[in-house]
């Protein structure tokens, strides 16, 4: 969500220098005097939205490009391998959402099209339909996405994890936050890096990295947007295309949409 609305379309990309550095649910009344009737209906409730502290509280869940978009693919391993990005970026919402759906919490996949990429004001019109449907105050748009760097042909050097949100202090920072603190809690012991964008741009004072990305801006509820380390660097492409790196990058999301659910009560 960004007050400070831009017009242009920009890549969703990071810029970086020489040395590395970023610059760049409805709770229904339900009135039976039969207990037994009341159970069951909770629990067929819960399998679908979750609490009834949650119930009201809705993720969208973005995952970014599409089989057909160009770019957006490692440099060949030995074996042959690559990390194609759309596979990764949906594969981190598939296991989301069986851990959202494991602890009851509402979402909704926007983009869930593989062959066809759906246009960037496109997939922000989505979700500004569930803003219109459930409460702009109740949602979190999150756009889930891996970095890269260089031409695509050569591994490269930059590193590590960063969050994203629109320019300005918006309510999406201390969402950023969040994400940025349970991060912090996960990638250091596993010897990855997180990002600080404080000053990126100058007068951020967040730890969240700010640029106008058009899903940040279009969309009407807090957004943020993931970049999960860089698969143009060797190691972390090896990493997130294991099942260690995938589980670790799904934990942080899910933790940091907890912290958001608290922080709404
Ligand atoms: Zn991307």
């Amino acid at each position: 969500m960004c007050w400070l609305k831009k017009k242009s379309e920009k890549s969703e990309y990071a810029e970086v220098t020489e040395n590395e550095e970023i610059i760049s649910v409805e709770q229904q009344e339900i009135v039976t005097d039969d207990a037994e009737t009341f159970q069951e209906l909770e629990e067929e409730e819960s399998a679908h939205y979750g609490s009834v502290a949650n119930r009201d509280l809705v993720v969208l869940l973005d995952n970014g490009h599409a089989s057909s978009t160009a770019g957006k693919r490692s440099p060949k391993l030995e074996d042959g391998t690559q990390l194609f990005e759309y596979e990764f970026n949906r594969d981190i919402v598939a296991r989301l959402s069986r851990l959202l759906d494991a602890e009851g919490i509402h979402y909704e996949i926007l983009v869930p099209e593989i062959d066809t990429d759906i246009a960037l004001s496109k997939r922000a019109a989505r979700a500004n339909a569930f803003c219109d449907k459930y409460g702009v105050t109740n949602c979190l748009f999150i756009s889930v996405h891996a970095n890269a760097y260089g031409n695509g042909a050569e591994w490269t050097t930059p590193n590590g994890w960063e969050v994203y949100t629109c320019v300005g202090n918006t309510k999406s920072d201390a969402v950023a936050t969040m994400f940025w603190e349970e991060a912090k809690k996960v990638l250091p012991t596993m010897g990855k890096k997180v990002r600080n964008g404080k000053n990126q741009p100058a007068g951020n004072d967040g730890p969240d990295y700010e640029a106008n990305f058009t899903v940040l801006v279009k969309t009407n509820c807090p957004a943020i947007l993931t970049e999960n380390m860089f698969y143009t660097n060797k190691e972390e492409c090896e990493w997130l295309l294991s099942d260690e790196g995938r589980e670790a990058i799904t934990k942080i999301h899910l933790n940091g949409i907890k912290r958001w659910i608290a922080s709404k009560s």
